[in-house]
């Protein structure tokens, strides 16, 4: 039986591996992985993938003026419509 409450099962585990991957925490070293060798090869699997989307797609700072075209952008498209709006919240 796995009603181990130490343990969880393959599911469980996968549904939290982004997380552990997300938050950058070893994954490799949950307890789960030690012991499911199909779950240590589907974190290989996601390890690689995620290493050539980093060498594929690097993480490039956006232009510090990016925010401001966005703003202008959306002010342009709005015509100015929520001033009156705006202007009545703060009394
Ligand atoms: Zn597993």
């Amino acid at each position: 039986m796995t009603n181990d409450p130490g343990k969880i099962n393959c599911a469980d585990f996968q549904a939290k591996l982004p997380d552990l991957i997300g938050s950058g925490a070893n994954a490799s070293a949950h307890p789960h992985i030690q012991s499911c060798e199909l779950c240590r090869a589907l974190l290989a699997d996601l390890e690689t993938i995620a290493e050539a989307a980093r060498q594929l797609f690097p993480v490039v700072d956006p232009p510090e003026d990016l925010w401001a075209h966005i703003e202008s952008a959306i002010k342009n498209e709005d015509g100015g419509s929520n001033v009156s709006h705006a202007a009545s919240i703060t009394h």
